[in-house]
């Protein structure tokens, strides 16, 4: 197996991890015709759709599954959560614990994912494991994702998951979009129709024509997402509610970038720029990941020649002060250069360094910086005030966009647009890990603000 498949069967779905679809190949009965998955003997947490998926996915299953297994034997540790959420929530920070002791090693990412989302009743908290003979929990008949343990519990959560059950179907198709191809995560607007259809034997990039509706000057951006698509004369998904998740999952960050801009320089300026600058803060895997989509940034505005995105975290691999990243044909053929540099240190330290630049716009998506590492943020806000900079701040949720404001504030922040929901917000929902029926999006709310008051 290469190391990119690896990766891949990493990254298991909503739906595998609540026992829907089978852990290897990630089909649920229905799609096998089957009556029901087979249920791993030992941990009782993987399902399979046939004894060759479970021996294709044993290697990677083995260790955690002996670590469950010692678990489920260590009786003292099933105490009861009294119907409690607080008490189930505590529990697994437990469990956590003895199971990364079993293992002698951190949890991977995988397996605390695994062990947050695994079925509970969204009414008492109890899992399989708190059930006599571990009988299985019941599952919504529509999106099979959320459970209870018995009718009557069923009947008291059904009024409250009725609102929620859509939501839970489009995190499972946009999760069944994102996984049939790794590289999806990382396409332009117009790859991603194509890419679709060709997902199964093709790794090369394709680069569709880039098309937009050239009489139409931009910006001004159109005022939603119906309207952007339309202009990139791909509103043929509008529609399809999954695909648009997964697509503004990762357009959300370019386009987040030129609504901002727009709020800062005045039309004629953006249109006349050669040469845009810009910086992304704390960045993490999410942008990484979204590297190509940036290019959008490039067809909105069609007189950049060259456009340098600085990416600066700690959560960055390695340092690189610059790579002249592949442009789409069409702006490759009229020379236009894309250019990514990585730093993995804080903002300010490389604010101190002699590569420094002035940059058009300073971003950080969904810092959270009330939360984590309050302390670090301070100096790079600090830098970024002092310079007087534009800087754009998105949220996860009104209530962390919320907090993100208190601080911005306190530290002087001059704010022109505080915590307000962003148009160009991601409409994929994710789940959170720690909570029960809590859903949150990417660049759900944002924060613009320029100097000190
Ligand atoms: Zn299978
Ligand atoms: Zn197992
Ligand atoms: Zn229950
Ligand atoms: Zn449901
Ligand atoms: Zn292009």
């Amino acid at each position: 197996m290469t190391s990119k498949e690896e990766e891949l069967k990493k990254r298991k779905t909503y739906l595998q991890i609540a026992g829907t679809a089978c852990s290897n190949c990630r089909k649920t009965s229905a799609e096998v015709g089957i009556n029901s998955l087979l249920r791993c003997t030992r941990c009782r947490m993987s399902v399979y759709c046939s004894k060759e998926c479970q021996k294709k996915d044993f290697s990677f299953h083995k260790q955690f599954c002996a670590a469950i297994e010692e678990l489920h034997r260590l009786e003292e540790a099933w105490y009861s959560c009294n119907d409690k959420e607080s008490e189930w929530s505590k529990r697994n920070i437990y469990h956590m614990q003895l199971l990364s002791e079993a293992l002698d090693r951190e949890l991977t990412n995988y397996e605390r994912n695994a062990w947050l989302h695994q079925p509970k009743c969204h009414v008492c908290f109890r899992t399989s494991r708190d059930l006599q003979n571990y009988s299985p929990l019941i599952p919504c008949s529509e999106c099979k994702v959320a459970f209870c343990c018995s009718p009557e519990h069923w009947k008291q959560y059904r009024p409250k998951h009725q609102s929620l059950c859509q939501t839970y179907q489009l995190m499972v198709n946009c999760e069944r979009i994102r996984f049939v191809s790794d590289y999806i995560d990382s396409t332009p607007l117009s790859l991603i129709t194509i890419r679709i259809d060709r997902y199964q034997d093709t790794s090369e990039t394709l680069w569709a024509p880039e098309e937009w509706d050239e009489s139409a000057i931009y910006p001004p951006l159109p005022k939603d997402w119906n309207g952007y698509f339309k202009w990139r004369k791909n509103s043929q998904f509008i529609h399809l509610d999954a695909l648009c998740g997964v697509i503004t999952n990762n357009l959300s960050l370019p386009l987040t970038i030129l609504s901002a801009l727009e709020r800062f320089y005045i039309r004629s300026k953006l249109r006349s720029l050669e040469d845009l600058i810009i910086h992304i803060i704390g960045a993490s895997q999410y942008e990484i990941l979204a590297l190509m989509t940036f290019e959008e940034i490039m067809h909105v505005l069609p007189n950049i020649k060259t456009l340098r995105i600085i990416f600066v975290g700690l959560e960055l691999p390695m340092k690189n002060p610059g790579m002249t990243l592949q442009c789409c044909p069409r702006c490759a053929n009229s020379d236009r250069k894309r250019i990514c540099a990585f730093y993995p240190m804080p903002y300010h330290e490389y604010g101190s360094s002699s590569d420094y630049t002035i940059p058009h716009i300073s971003v950080g998506f969904n810092t959270g910086l009330y939360e984590d590492d309050t302390e670090l943020w301070k100096p790079t806000i600090e830098f970024l005030l002092e310079k007087e900079l534009p800087c754009v701040f998105t949220s996860y949720s009104k209530e962390e966009a919320t907090q993100d404001l208190k601080i911005l504030k306190s530290w002087g922040a001059k704010i022109l647009v505080g915590a307000k929901e962003n148009k160009w917000r991601s409409t994929m929902p994710l789940i959170e890990p720690q909570g029960t029926d809590k859903f949150y999006y990417n660049n759900f709310y944002r924060t613009l603000l320029q100097g000190h008051v």
